[in-house]
């Protein structure tokens, strides 16, 4: 049979030409016939090169064979399966193609020719081998990745969720998701599905997940919807991470955390804290925290005249009545380590020891005492070496205390130790001081007695005196007895102070009025310096006049007393904006530095380096700054070094 009638037989070749597929015909010989679009598309030849040429040139050479192989079993009347291979474009390239071959008959049913459709398949190994990837990948995670349904049914499994859920995946695939949720856990699933319908995804959700063996296991959890070819979400795929070794480690880190924060509290209240009963309530407080201990207390070593030790204690953990029926810490067995400063006493079940239980009355614990098994005690040792005190721990369950709980007690016990030295000394200092203050309240005023008296007589020997170099003597022992006196009054003022006895007399008082009558005295007695007074009249204060004559008088006196060569003085008293009277008294002598502007209202701290020895006891500006504070008020100073000192005090206005 010629081409030609072949030709005629395939008019309907333009049925094909719309096919994706490639659609080649050819005769027995391998003489093409028919060559669809889809074909020209496919290997880059037109119908023009491809038609009446043997389609071997589109195959590799070393594929002859698949041809003659499947046409001779068509010829046999054969059905040939398709096969994939490969096939030779224009520009050499290697296509790979899956191939459907057909035999053409003729009306007797003699086969006369072959149809071969023909598929480019790049694309879809090109997906198988991805699909291959990433299932190896999928297999290979050491995350569990699950994938379910919409039911929650579970529908993969792969190798990481075995190794995680010790579920293998025939026994879980076909389960519900919810084998593996807690039973108070199961309203998450229910949340996780409404996000997944709604598309979205659930991203590390931390959660708790059961192993088989039932076990709970902290998780990660990242759910992603799956969706259809049509985007519709038919399932979820399902990331679990094992995160139980992380929290632990987040959790132990949070526990040390912890621990290191309650040691610096500790560490900070006995350097801030000189009262010893509430350190030791802090130190009883915190280790019993830091031990897990049921209760801890601290005892002192104190020991009375029969040799008993009596309590005297901080209780934590538990309330004193718990303890009501002690014995007290005696020179037991038990208790003799840690009051001799032996060591450390730490036993898993101190009612299995050897040492317990020895003691008359009780033979260990007393009936209705707390239960004690697991027991740790510390001594408190002073710097000294002699022993303070111990610490104490007790739980009701057997080896609670372990070696790094009696770390942190030791620890935290010779802070407390020091603590307690400090506070020792601090209670001798006190001591001292308050002696210091009696007597300096006895001495000053012991003192003013003769002092008055004679200055009552300087006064009449200086009016009976005529003029001349007599005279001039007793006004300058009148006026060192002035400088005296006030000496001797600062000082009666601060043993007044720390006696809680300095008394006011408060009244409505003019304080214009009162600074013009104080310059006006002290004209005389400062010169050269002098006074410029700047000042609203009518400024009205509630206030003790005496005392806040004392104020200004100290202030104008210092200015001259520290500004020796600046004659100039401002004092200026007005109502700010808050309708408090401001009095402000400048000179323009040395200043004063930062570091001592907030020192010098301290007591006894004077500035050593005045070019002169001025004479003064460091105590008026303390005095000063009591009693403006006593009447509600406040006082400061504005200084630069060289340029001057301001001191202001405010003082609320009694008309405000
Ligand atoms: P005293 O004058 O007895 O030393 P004060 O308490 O009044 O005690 O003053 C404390 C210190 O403050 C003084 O020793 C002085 O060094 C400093 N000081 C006070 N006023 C002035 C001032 N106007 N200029 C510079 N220094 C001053």
């Amino acid at each position: 049979m010629n081409t030609n009638t072949l030709r005629q037989l395939f008019t309907f070749q333009s049925i094909f030409d719309g096919l994706e597929d490639a659609v080649i015909c050819h005769d027995l010989e391998l003489i093409i016939t028919n060559w669809n679009p889809a074909a020209e598309r496919m290997f880059g030849y037109t119908s023009y090169d491809a038609l009446d040429e043997n389609i071997l040139f589109l195959v590799p050479e070393d594929k002859y064979n698949e041809q003659s192989v499947i046409i001779n079993s068509l010829l046999e009347g054969k059905r040939t399966a398709g096969i994939s291979t490969i096939r030779l474009s224009k520009d050499s390239n290697a296509i790979p193609v899956s191939i459907t071959f057909s035999a053409i008959s003729d009306e007797e049913g003699i086969v006369i020719g072959v149809s071969q459709i023909i598929r480019n398949i790049a694309d879809e190994q090109r997906a198988q081998r991805e699909q291959a990837i990433l299932a190896a990948i999928i297999e290979g995670s050491e995350d569990a990745i699950v994938s379910k349904n919409l039911d929650g049914i579970i529908t993969t499994w792969n190798k990481g969720a075995e190794s995680i859920f010790g579920y293998s995946a025939e026994e879980a695939i076909g389960q519900h998701i919810s084998l593996l949720i807690p039973q108070e856990r199961l309203d998450e699933e229910a949340h996780i599905i409404e996000n997944i319908k709604q598309g979205r995804k659930v991203d590390h959700y931390h959660t708790i997940r059961l192993r088989q063996d039932g076990t709970p296991l902290d998780i990660s959890l990242t759910i992603s919807p799956i969706r259809n070819k049509e985007g519709i979400v038919i399932g979820a795929s399902k990331v679990a991470r094992d995160i139980t070794d992380r929290r632990k480690a987040e959790s132990a880190l949070e526990q040390h955390a912890k621990k290191l924060a309650i040691l610096n509290s500790i560490g900070k209240s006995i350097s801030e804290r000189l009262d010893v009963n509430l350190i030791l309530q802090k130190v009883t407080d915190a280790t019993t925290d830091l031990t897990g201990a049921a209760f801890g207390a601290f005892f002192y070593n104190k020991v009375n005249s029969e040799g008993e030790s009596y309590m005297l204690y901080t209780l934590s953990g538990v309330p004193r009545e718990a303890f009501s029926k002690f014995p007290m810490p005696r020179n037991t067995a038990v208790f003799h380590a840690t009051f001799s400063g032996e060591g450390v006493v730490r036993v898993d079940d101190i009612t299995k020891d050897p040492r317990y239980g020895q003691n008359d009355p009780y033979f260990g614990m007393p009936k209705g005492h707390l239960p004690v098994v697991s027991y740790l005690a510390v001594p408190v040792i002073s710097s000294s070496g002699s022993v303070n005190g111990g610490l104490f721990f007790g739980h009701p369950e057997p080896g609670r205390f372990l070696a790094e709980h009696e770390d942190l007690v030791v620890n935290v016990a010779s802070q407390a130790a020091i603590a307690l030295d400090n506070s020792k000394l601090f209670e001798e200092v006190s001591e001292l001081s308050q002696k210091k203050d009696e007597f300096i309240a006895l001495a000053s005023h012991e003192l003013k007695t003769p002092l008055t008296s004679m200055n009552g007589f300087l006064q009449i020997a200086q009016r009976i005196t005529p003029e001349g170099a007599g005279r001039n003597f007793i006004e300058k022992s009148i006026r060192q007895l002035d400088k005296l006196n006030t000496l001797v009054s600062d000082l009666f003022d601060i043993s007044k102070i720390k006696a809680g006895k300095l008394e006011f007399h408060v009244e409505e008082l003019d304080l214009s009025a009162l600074i013009v009558e104080i310059c006006d005295a002290l004209a005389q007695t400062i010169t050269p310096h002098q006074i410029d007074l700047g000042m609203n009249p009518g400024l009205v204060v509630m206030g003790d006049r005496i005392r806040l004559e004392q104020v200004i008088t100290n202030l104008i006196n210092n200015a001259a007393k520290y500004a020796p060569n600046a004659p100039e003085i401002k004092v200026i008293a007005e109502k700010n904006k808050d309708g408090e009277v401001v009095v402000a008294v400048k000179d323009y002598g040395p200043g004063i530095n930062k570091e001592n502007q907030s020192r010098i209202f301290g007591q006894f701290y004077r500035i050593q380096n005045h070019q002169r020895p001025v004479s003064g006891l460091g105590l008026g500006l303390y005095i000063t700054r009591e009693i403006i504070e006593r009447h509600g008020g406040r006082i400061w100073v504005e200084s630069e070094e060289g340029k001057g000192a301001t001191f202001s005090f405010s003082l609320p206005s009694s008309l405000a």
